[in-house]
């Protein structure tokens, strides 16, 4: 499968791209992981993406898109991956859809995780990460609102998105995603 998982921080991409890796084996990429990883090891990358991923703003453009041609390249990619929190901007959709169409690999669909900004607020100051106070959220989401959701229109013109309720049962969420895959993914 060649799929993207879309939705605001906090609305259960991780979780969903994780048990479908448990189904299909394809590898879940996550670029907020890929970065933090970057942070942590001290790369070059990871300095230049620091200051904006603290911000809760997002990196730029170059950079991420830059990190997942690398990643789309690697042999676990080949038969299918998860793209977990990527695109989050046009510019970044439009570099993907080149890249794909270069590879012969086109995406397959984008899967909206539907979820409403106060339950996304409640969710993410239970998790508690480092990055996770009220205001960083707020401004997060605000970031996902103006930048990130054009996308949908975007991939709902190419007939690709399938939008699903991103509230209730971990389990039932994963069956609504399986029933929005095509058949050939
Ligand atoms: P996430 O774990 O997906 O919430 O990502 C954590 C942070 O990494 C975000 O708040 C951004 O600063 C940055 N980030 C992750 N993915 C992207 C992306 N596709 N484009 C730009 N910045 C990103």
């Amino acid at each position: 499968m060649r799929i993207v998982l879309f939705g605001a921080p906090g609305s259960g991409k991780g979780t969903q791209a994780h048990r479908l890796l448990e189904e299909s084996g394809a590898p879940q990429i996550a670029t907020g992981d890929l970065l933090r990883g970057a942070v942590a090891a001290g790369t070059e990358l990871g300095k230049k993406a620091k200051a904006a991923m603290d911000a809760g703003d997002l990196v730029a453009d170059e950079l991420v898109v830059g990190m997942i041609r690398e990643r789309l390249k690697e042999p676990d990619a080949e038969y299918g991956f998860i793209l977990d929190g990527f695109p989050r901007s046009l510019a970044q959709a439009e570099a993907l859809d080149q890249m794909l169409d270069d590879m012969g690999r086109p995406l397959q669909k984008v899967i909206h995780l539907k979820v409403d900004d106060d339950e996304i607020v409640n969710r993410l100051l239970a998790r508690g990460r480092a990055d996770d106070t009220e205001a960083t959220i707020r401004h997060r989401l605000e970031v996902f609102h103006k930048q990130t959701e054009p996308l949908l229109d975007y991939y709902d013109e190419q007939g690709k998105l399938a939008t699903v309720e991103g509230v209730g049962e971990i389990d039932d969420i994963h069956r609504r995603i399986n029933a929005a895959l095509p058949d050939e993914a």
